[in-house]
């Protein structure tokens, strides 16, 4: 049997060290809300491949339908011989992102790369250059959307020069000590000392940071955003890449604010493993670009779509979005009594939305100072004891939960569990403890 320890030999000789791979588990087979690696042992996925495992691993409606698609054509390029699958996914789209108003979709591969077109598109509508995005955001590793990013390491370092014209303004996380007014002060101090607002054509935003640590904007900003960019012309884009396809309990994050973007943003859960990403946005805003202005040879694979197709009658048959909400308050639960232990003091606050819920670590709970080095310990201990489960945030001390919508409530419990002997484990370990 071949080992984790020959495959992270062969790997490191093999494969740039730039990619990172901090589990050092390699994947035999998953189903569900489980993942086998090579061997043999089995682990509770609190990771979903980062977000992408919404309806669970290799639920049986996507690769039946997966199938049925092999069986017909793989790829012809949608611009060379378009297919029934990307129209049939446009309109389902088009019909469920918020806005009651017409609206179109094109269809891309990856989360940065719809990000980058939807910049393009907003570019194109409004004639001007800047975007403004927030600290922590995660928008993508391209030069574009690195440029969007709102963290220098590990992800800037070393590849500049960036695309110029994007400007970054504080998050609002009370928690991290910024008011949503200081958010805002500061997009005015940008309109006033860098690019005045007649020159931005987008802010960009998720309504809640995934690779940021599931800081959740709150509603009124949004609303206070929405106000701005009405004022200036400018458009309002979504990023729900990490948030998006029900995680929250919602189909897009945004909609539990009641702000309506111009734009939407949607990939990972969007086709449950299968490379696909989606701009949807006003029909008129959409239209702008000429032919062949969007696009790309994979851009809405066929094998993609009809995993999409099938994801989005499971999240509809299976209730999922209810299902969220349901898990959302199953896991907020277990990880405030945790919270309440007088022998864990690092919880320094639980937040996210619907079923996107992570856990702050701190080493102080006064000064919150961020323990990404304990945050690290307790994902270690959690693999050993069968769960996989990610880290997120600025400091990297963000424990994050998203674990399939389908895994049922014992797999849930079960995989908490772990995390709270972790937990405890860690930091009994700590120095000084
Ligand atoms: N936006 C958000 C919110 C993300 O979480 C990610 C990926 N973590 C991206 C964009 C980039 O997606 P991809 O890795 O598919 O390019």
């Amino acid at each position: 049997m071949i080992s984790n320890a020959d495959l992270r030999a062969r790997r490191d000789a093999a494969v740039a060290r730039g990619v990172s791979n901090p589990t050092g588990i390699y994947a035999a087979k998953a189903e569900n809300a489980f993942v086998w690696d090579v061997e043999g042992k089995r682990y509770i996925d609190f990771a979903g491949g980062i977000g992408v495992q919404n309806v669970g691993h290799r639920h049986p409606k996507v690769i039946e339908a997966v199938r049925r698609q092999l069986d017909g054509f793989v790829h012809t390029a949608f611009q060379v011989l378009p297919y029934e699958l990307y129209v049939e996914l446009a309109e389902k789209l088009n019909a469920l992102a918020p806005g009651d108003f017409p609206k179109k979709t094109a269809l891309f591969t990856t989360g940065a790369e719809a990000n980058e077109h939807a910049i393009k598109i907003a570019r194109f509508a409004t004639g001007r250059p800047g975007v403004i995005a927030f600290s922590g955001a995660f928008h993508g590793r391209t030069l574009l959307t690195l440029a969007l990013t709102g963290k220098v390491a590990p992800y800037k370092t070393g590849f500049g020069p960036l695309p110029g014209e994007v400007y970054h303004a504080p998050f609002p996380s009370a928690f991290h000590g910024v008011s949503e007014r200081q958010s805002l002060d500061a997009i005015e101090a940008l309109f006033a000392h860098d690019i005045g607002p007649e020159r931005v054509s987008a802010i960009i935003i998720e309504p809640v940071q995934g690779e940021g640590g599931f800081r959740v904007a709150p509603f009124g900003f949004l609303h206070e955003l929405r106000a701005l960019c009405d004022r200036h012309g400018i458009l309002l884009i979504s990023d729900e890449v990490q948030a998006g396809m029900g995680r929250t309990g919602r189909y897009f994050s945004i909609e539990h604010s009641g702000v309506v973007p111009d734009l939407v943003v949607a990939s990972k859960s969007l086709a449950a493993g299968f490379p696909l990403s989606a701009v949807i946005g006003r029909a008129e805003l959409m239209d702008g670009p000429g032919q062949g202005g969007l696009g790309g040879t994979f851009s809405g694979n066929p094998v993609a779509c009809a995993a999409a197709l099938a994801v989005l009658e499971v999240l509809e048959e299976q209730d999922l979005l209810r299902r969220g909400l349901a898990l959302g308050e199953l896991v907020t639960g277990r990880l405030q009594a945790m919270a309440r232990r007088n022998d864990l003091t690092s919880i320094g606050e639980i937040r996210g939305l619907g079923a996107m819920i992570a856990v702050e670590l701190v080493a102080d709970r006064e000064t919150r100072t961020p323990a990404p080095e304990l945050a690290r310990s307790v994902t270690a201990l959690a693999r050993r004891d069968g769960l996989i489960v990610l880290t997120a945030g600025h400091a990297g001390n963000v424990l994050r939960v998203l674990v399939p919508l389908t895994a049922p409530d014992e797999v849930v419990e079960d995989g908490l569990a772990i995390l709270e002997r972790a937990l405890v484990e860690a930091e009994a370990g700590q120095p000084g403890s």
